[in-house]
């Protein structure tokens, strides 16, 4: 019975997800879904890739949190519009928040969409949003063992940031170790090495983020 449930929640959220898809392949829009567990970094990355991308491409952000609107204020000093989702206690965004979202931005007027998920590597995994990428964010203070723990989240994701570089020499952390063990569960995956606070690894990251975007026009 509970299984029944808990793949009815699943397929509607797939049917809102391909709507969503639609709208964002009809506007051009390149997706992404940040995810990570709280404190990762994704939001200061999203603030670092904004600021290097915003005189050369319109960027939008769609801000998943249980609760406050702090991050999509920092968001908004960038100058990118941005939509808040307080989740009100749900530990993931689904296809439905999103696309209520939606109705607060120009779509038409975007050509990069960041939708910055609730931080927790187990759930939003789960839910499509309608994206094209999902991107896991993991930072080295976290250890190497999270894609031994959490290896769905690697499974689904096209992209890896290992973020926080810098505090390498503090941590018992391996980051060819993460590598090696996402690869295992997605030989797929693009990885990158980042440090929002010196700026390593940024600009490869960044290019390659403006391949994709010329690809689209
Ligand atoms: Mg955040
Ligand atoms: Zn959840």
């Amino acid at each position: 019975m509970k299984i029944s449930v808990v793949k009815n929640i699943l397929e509607a959220n797939q049917r809102i997800a391909e709507e969503n898809r639609r709208r964002f392949s009809q506007n051009r829009l390149l997706v992404i879904n940040f995810m990570s567990s709280p404190g990762a970094g994704k939001t200061s990355l999203l603030e670092k890739t904004i600021l290097a991308l915003k005189d050369d491409f319109r960027i939008g952000v769609i801000e998943g949190d249980i609760q406050s609107t702090y991050d999509a204020e920092r968001i908004g000093q960038t100058g990118a519009p941005v939509v808040q989702i307080n989740t009100g206690g749900a530990c993931h965004l689904d296809s439905n928040m999103v696309e209520e979202a939606l109705q607060n931005l120009d779509l038409a007027r975007l050509d990069l969409l960041f939708i910055e998920n609730v931080g927790n590597l187990v759930c939003p995994a789960d839910f499509n949003l309608g994206e094209d990428l999902k991107a896991v964010i993991l930072s080295v203070s976290e250890g190497d063992d999270k894609p031994l723990k959490y290896p769905l989240m690697f499974h689904v994701s096209n992209l890896l940031l290992i973020n926080k570089i810098d505090l390498l020499p503090y941590c018992e952390c391996n980051p060819d170790l993460i590598e090696e063990r996402a690869r295992k569960v997605n030989p797929n995956l693009t990885l990158f090495r980042v440090s929002c606070r010196t700026g390593d690894g940024l600009d490869s990251w960044t290019g390659w983020l403006r391949g994709k975007l010329r690809e689209r026009k």
